[in-house]
C-alpha cells in the first residue's frame, strides 16, 4: 500500500504537513513545495506506485481527470494563461520522487520555463522508429 521511506506516502498519511488542493479515496493533489509558478500542483495515487508503468489504468484515469479539474481552477482563479501537464518517469527523465505524480504547471507569459529543444529525423529514421514502436 504505502512505502515508509516515501515522502509522498508520508504526505498521504498526513505525517508531513502540506497544502492539500483535492482529496478523494483514490488520489491526492497538493501544492508543489518548489513551484515553477504559484499554484503548481501534484496529483498522486493514494497507493504507492513508482511510475506510470506500475499505476493501474483506472487510477491513472482518476489522476488525469483530477489534473484537468485543477487545471481549469488554476486558469479561472490563479490567473494562469496556460497549463503544462507533465509526468516524469525514471531518473533519466527527471523523476526525483519515485511515487507516481502528475505535475500541473500554471503558465504565464515570459515566466522563463522553457520547453525541450527538438531536432528533426534524418531520412528513414522516423519509419524505422515507427516499425519498432508498432512491433
Ligand atoms: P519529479 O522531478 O520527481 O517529477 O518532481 C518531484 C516534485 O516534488 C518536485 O517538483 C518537488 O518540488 C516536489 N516535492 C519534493 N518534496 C516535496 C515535499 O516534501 N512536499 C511537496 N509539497 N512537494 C515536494
Ligand atoms: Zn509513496
Amino acid at each position: 500500500m504505502n512505502n515508509n521511506d516515501c515522502i509522498f506516502c508520508k504526505i498521504i498519511k498526513k505525517e508531513i504537513p502540506c497544502p492539500i488542493v483535492y482529496e478523494d479515496d483514490k488520489v491526492l493533489a497538493f501544492l508543489d513545495i518548489n513551484p515553477v509558478n504559484k499554484g503548481h500542483t501534484l496529483v498522486i495515487p493514494k497507493i504507492h506506485y513508482e511510475n506510470i508503468y506500475e499505476t493501474p489504468d483506472e487510477i491513472l484515469g482518476c489522476m488525469i481527470i483530477t489534473a484537468k479539474k485543477i487545471a481549469i481552477k488554476l486558469k479561472k482563479f490563479i490567473g494562469a494563461e496556460g497549463i503544462n501537464i507533465n509526468m516524469n518517469n525514471d531518473a533519466v527523465s527527471g523523476q526525483v520522487i519515485f511515487h507516481a505524480h502528475i505535475h500541473i504547471i500554471p503558465r504565464i507569459t515570459n515566466d522563463g520555463f522553457t520547453h525541450w529543444k527538438g531536432s528533426p529525423y534524418k531520412k528513414g529514421e522516423a519509419e524505422e522508429i515507427l516499425q519498432k514502436i508498432k512491433s
